[in-house]
């Protein structure tokens, strides 16, 4: 009898220790790099408050100097493991120095405070965020099926497609819906989208800092997935220019106050927020959003505020449901693909809970 890799891969340690295998995941120097190494626990735990620091070499991510180079992991949320399974699990973690300050890169820091203040709190603010990205081919950096330095025929037929010329990586993307489900990421749905090659999936709806948390850990598992699958995702927001869509990530929003009769007019004066602080958010929606808000694929121009029921070219949209039970939620459509979850979740509440203008 032969033994294969995958046999190895798939032994279950639970059959012969109690020890478990702790992956720490962390944003890394640009803020969009994400960065994990393993440990092995004495058995199993499931309260990140039960789990120990740890540190890394902050040099090599670019986020501490070489004399000092020291960055200590804090442990904040608990997901299981879909490639080791059992009772191994990743750990979504932040960044401080040893002397207990957040790192300038740790954007979660300040968002837990924001939603930890008892007005935010009492609001229950949900989110849910439509994560759009797109899969390259990895040794050209060119989308999935495209033909090497060519285009395919215009957009159209891909949006929701199916059939071999219109949907590119699907095995990709259902292996990783299904990995965050067993994770215990609360994502709602996935969808090809218009650009061949770029798809969506949608996490939420989830409450506070537990949306940034399953946003950054739902990347991180398509990272692995891709790296197996041999190809690249990207968040850019326009992969391709010209007439391509780029890439968002539309942020849906709701707080008690909205979802409860006579949420339509809470909804209105939150927009009213929004709009008076444009510039404000539109530098914290991520870099490159000015080659995706251009005003045409289905984005408003980056200079302009505009918010309508069901328009698809708005900054802000609101549903026909919503309209019509005069409650219920609305959809910020300005943060692009590489947006920071912890930062958008958190600057909308502040805009719309917080700030009292
Ligand atoms: P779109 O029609 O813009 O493509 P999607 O269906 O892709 O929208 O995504 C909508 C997201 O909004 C989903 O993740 C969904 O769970 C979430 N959502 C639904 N209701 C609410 C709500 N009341 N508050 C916040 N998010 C919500
Ligand atoms: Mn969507
Ligand atoms: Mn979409
Ligand atoms: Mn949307």
């Amino acid at each position: 009898m032969s033994y294969r890799l995958s046999d190895l891969i798939n032994l279950d340690l639970s059959a012969c220790t109690d020890k478990i295998i702790a992956e720490y995941v962390w944003i890394g120097g640009s803020g969009m790099d994400l960065r994990s190494k393993a440990r092995t626990l004495p058995g199993p735990v499931s309260d990140p408050s039960k789990l120990p620091k740890w540190n890394y070499d902050g040099s090599s991510t670019n986020q501490a100097p070489g004399d000092n180079s020291e960055v200590i992991l804090y442990p904040q949320a608990i997901y299981k493991d879909p490639f080791r399974r059992g009772n191994n699990i990743l750990v979504m973690c932040d960044s401080y120095t040893p002397q207990g300050d957040p790192l300038p890169t740790n954007k979660r820091y300040n968002a837990a405070k924001v939603f930890s203040r008892s007005d935010v709190v009492a609001e229950e603010p949900w989110f849910g965020i439509e994560q759009e990205y797109t899969l390259l081919q990895k040794d050209v950096k060119w989308p999935l099926g495209w033909p090497i330095g060519g285009f395919p025929p215009p957009q159209g037929p891909y949006y929701c497609g199916t059939g071999a010329d219109k949907a590119f990586g699907r095995d990709i993307v259902d292996a990783h819906y299904k990995a965050c489900l067993y994770a215990g990421i609360n994502i709602s749905g996935t969808n090809g989208e218009v650009m061949p090659g770029q798809w969506e999936f949608q996490v939420g709806p989830s409450v506070g800092i537990s949306a940034g948390d399953q946003v950054w850990m739902a990347r991180y598992i398509l990272e692995r997935i891709t790296e197996m699958a041999g190809v690249i995702v990207t968040f850019d927001p326009k992969p391709v220019s010209g007439d391509w869509n780029g890439a968002g990530a539309h942020t849906n929003y709701s707080t008690k106050s909205m979802r409860n009769e006579g949420g339509y007019e809470v909804i209105k004066k939150a927009i009213e927020k929004l709009e008076k602080r444009h510039l404000e958010h539109i530098a914290a929606y991520g870099e490159g959003n000015e080659r995706r808000l251009t005003g045409k694929h289905e984005t408003a121009d980056i200079k302009k505020f505009k918010w309508g029921v069901a328009n698809r070219g708005a900054s802000v949209r609101v549903g026909r449901d919503t309209e019509r039970e005069k409650k219920g939620y609305f959809e910020d459509r300005r943060p692009s693909s590489n947006m920071d979850p912890y930062v958008v979740t958190s600057m909308i509440v502040e805009t719309t809970i917080v700030w009292k203008p």
